[in-house]
């Protein structure tokens, strides 16, 4: 969005695990004083983007500071709170999900459309406590329009992965037709290994 030459720009951060936020340093408008970036989503969000400057490692990661930033970057803490967010016509919330040190689902519904961006959660419905919350991922994606998943690993591969905080495309498939999806989008994006994606293919 612009207003008066500066733009407004909504970043919405899933987790903070390393993948997610190493690109925060290169984001080009962070540099530019015409920019105001609004963070908003996991409640570790706002401590993620200053720690990929101002780590703990030691110096010599990276020549700049949070501080020296140009752009006006504040948090909105919103989706951070399981509150609706609503940015000119679009509807956005939040879910947390099923993976190591937590992370958020995002549904952005504007009219009759709606896109769920729900990567990075374990999917399982074996038992009685995890069939409830499988059904809770159901009712989040419930009629979506595109549904970008978690789908990592073969069937095969998860049962050597549980607990790692990624899915199996078969059960991110069994999710996306209980919750009557229209398309699953942006799977070899969210697959990681050679044998998901043959699975896929297949
Ligand atoms: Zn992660």
């Amino acid at each position: 969005m612009e207003e008066n030459n500066i733009s407004h720009l909504y970043l919405f951060i899933t987790h903070i695990h390393w993948d997610h936020i190493l690109g925060f340093p290169f984001f080009n408008p962070i540099y530019d004083s015409s920019s105001k970036v609004f963070v908003d989503g996991h409640p570790n969000c706002l401590k993620g983007r200053k720690y990929t400057f101002n780590n703990k490692m030691g110096d010599g990661f990276f020549p700049i500071e949070f501080k020296d930033l140009k752009a006006g970057i504040s948090n909105i803490e919103t989706l951070s709170k399981r509150e609706p967010l609503k940015i000119d016509g679009t509807l956005i919330e939040s879910l947390p999900l099923h993976h190591s040190q937590g992370s958020y689902g995002l549904r952005f519904m504007e009219g009759e459309k709606r896109l769920v961006f729900m990567t990075d959660n374990e999917l399982e419905k074996d038992s009685e406590s995890n069939g409830k919350e499988f059904d809770k991922y159901v009712k989040f994606c419930q009629d979506a329009d595109v549904l970008i998943p978690d789908a990592q690993y073969t069937p095969e591969e998860i049962k050597k992965c549980r607990g790692w905080g990624h899915s199996d495309f078969q059960t991110t498939y069994e999710l996306a037709k209980r919750a009557n999806v229209k398309r699953l989008d942006n799977l070899p994006f969210t697959t990681n290994t050679m044998e998901s994606k043959k699975g896929i293919n297949q």
